[in-house]
């Protein structure tokens, strides 16, 4: 909830008189899409009566004087302007009348959307009604990317005009400061900025000469993109199982799986918790082997003391929209502390030159958009915020579903800080379907990662796998149910699914 509040419009007062301005950023928390005005008042009757669901205000009364009363979760705020230099923002979801209007007063009210009919609440009843049902939960969405770009929007388009005046829309300053600040966020002393988080591992395992004839070790429960970025090498991709408890991949099977022919390993911080790193870089020490970190669930994890992106030899990460740090379309990025694999990724991702035509080695498209990188910068600025919130979130659905036994709720490994990109319970007796059922039709929204392993994948039937060779995978994937954890979620909103879980198996 966002309260009304009344603030002061810089002003400049010399011999020439006063001079007043407010812009957006410092004072007008949005953009003005609208303005409109009061005046020619021969009657001072009431205004106003009305609230808006959306619309945002900024009003100034620049001659004479006016009341302003505002109601808006119970509570009412009063004002009175009566100088051009004093201001009062009006949130969303307001009640206003306006009184008082002195004969000549000329009042001017900004707005942040353009005229919507249905935007506005005309009768109390109906208002007082409406303030009642946005209080109370009666749906969650599994995710809430729309409040978040709502809580960033005058910082979204101010990065946006920027863009568009920069006039730099291929690379340049804006990708290499978000590449500087991401490094430094992981720990990294690289990041390369790429199209999307299949490219991120799919450019590194071929910059380390990984083609065809080489295997590179994958785990079974993961997103497709981990399995395909080797087929696209021309490599072969060799399943293992993962950990029952930690769902990551289990290093014990991992060694078993090394042949002469082996030269990657490829974990993956599954649902935003690090796999367990140390075993696997021992085992890159013994048989001279990559390990890439697929980070793209995890930014901001940490192993130990160090964040998941600076584990390994490289790391890859994808900023799709619904990740923890989330483009407005395709990103992704690769961090690493090899600077030699940096130079030579930065080439790859651009036609493999380092200056314009001169072509060193054979390279792609793969360039990190421009217009991303900088939404992505804004962003980055509040990630830690949003994992603590999804922390905070995920400890209460833990202390909360503790005492439910058809519930294997996620288990955090000591070395491990997660991130919750996913909140995975797994639910027994076969009952994650008929739960997954229930909990849509009380309006909560659910996911499954993944309801089908890469093995039994029709893509991958060529590797020859059956029903059975993976059984913790595959008994995760009946199990798995993802629960709404969105840094923008109410406690209201999860303390409701806690409610509903608990109902289903009363
Ligand atoms: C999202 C994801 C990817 C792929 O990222 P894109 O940006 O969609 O290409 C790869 N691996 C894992 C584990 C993911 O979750």
């Amino acid at each position: 909830m966002i309260y009304p509040y009344a603030f002061t419009v810089p002003t400049v007062q010399d011999e020439r008189g006063s001079l007043s301005f407010a812009q957006i950023k410092s004072e007008i928390p949005f953009y003005v899409k609208r303005i409109y005005y009061i005046y020619n008042n021969t009657q001072s009757l009431v205004r106003g009566e009305h609230a808006h669901k959306k619309l945002e205000q900024v009003m100034i009364c620049m001659n004479g004087s006016v009341d302003l009363l505002l109601k808006a979760g119970g509570k009412e705020y009063i004002f009175n302007l009566s100088s051009p230099n004093q201001a009062v923002y009006i949130p969303k979801g307001c009640w206003r009348s306006l009184s008082n209007f002195s004969k000549d007063v000329v009042c001017v009210v900004l707005a942040s959307e353009v005229m919507q009919e249905e935007d506005y609440i005309k009768d109390y009843e109906e208002f007082v009604a409406w303030e009642r049902e946005q209080a109370c939960v009666s749906s969650v969405p599994y995710i809430a990317i729309d409040r978040c770009t709502d809580a960033l929007k005058s910082q979204l388009q101010t990065g946006f005009e920027e863009f568009l005046s920069s006039g730099e829309y291929i690379l340049g300053d804006a990708v290499e400061q978000f590449e500087k600040s991401f490094a430094h966020y992981c720990g990294a002393s690289n990041a390369i900025g790429v199209g999307n988080g299949l490219e991120a591992i799919t450019l590194t395992l071929m910059a380390w000469g990984i083609g065809p004839g080489d295997e590179v070790i994958v785990p079974a429960n993961t997103f497709i993109a981990t399995a395909l970025a080797v087929s696209e090498c021309g490599a072969n991709c060799v399943l293992v199982d993962v950990d029952e408890k930690t769902y990551n991949i289990d290093p014990h099977k991992v060694e078993t799986a090394i042949t002469d022919r082996t030269k990657a390993v490829i974990p993956v911080h599954l649902y935003g918790q690090s796999a367990d790193m140390n075993p696997l870089m021992d085992l890159a020490q013994r048989f001279n082997l990559k390990i890439f970190e697929d980070s793209a669930q995890a930014h901001g994890a940490q192993y130990g003391d160090k964040k998941c992106g600076s584990l390994g030899h490289g790391a890859g990460f994808s900023f799709y929209p619904t990740k923890n740090l989330g483009a407005y379309g395709d990103a992704g990025m690769i961090t690493t502390n090899d600077s030699a694999l940096a130079e030579k990724l930065r080439m790859m991702r651009n036609y493999g030159c380092k200056q314009k035509y001169k072509h060193e080695i054979l390279g792609t498209n793969a360039r990190l958009d421009a217009l991303q990188a900088r939404l992505l910068s804004i962003k980055l600025d509040h990630l830690n915020g949003w994992n603590d919130r999804r922390r905070a979130l995920a400890d209460k659905y833990i202390q909360s579903l503790s005492g439910i036994s058809a519930i294997v709720l996620p288990y955090v490994a000591a070395s491990s800080q997660p991130v919750w990109h996913v909140f995975a319970i797994r639910v027994k007796n076969g009952l994650r379907d008929q739960l997954k059922e229930f909990l849509e039709n009380a309006g909560i929204g659910t996911n499954v990662h993944y309801p089908v392993p890469i093995h039994l994948q029709a893509a991958y039937k060529h590797l020859g796998h059956k029903v059975g060779d993976f059984p913790i995978t595959e008994k995760v994937s009946e199990e798995i149910l993802s629960l709404p954890l969105d840094p923008m979620h109410t406690d209201g909103e999860i303390e409701f699914v806690i409610s509903k879980l608990k109902e289903f198996f009363a």
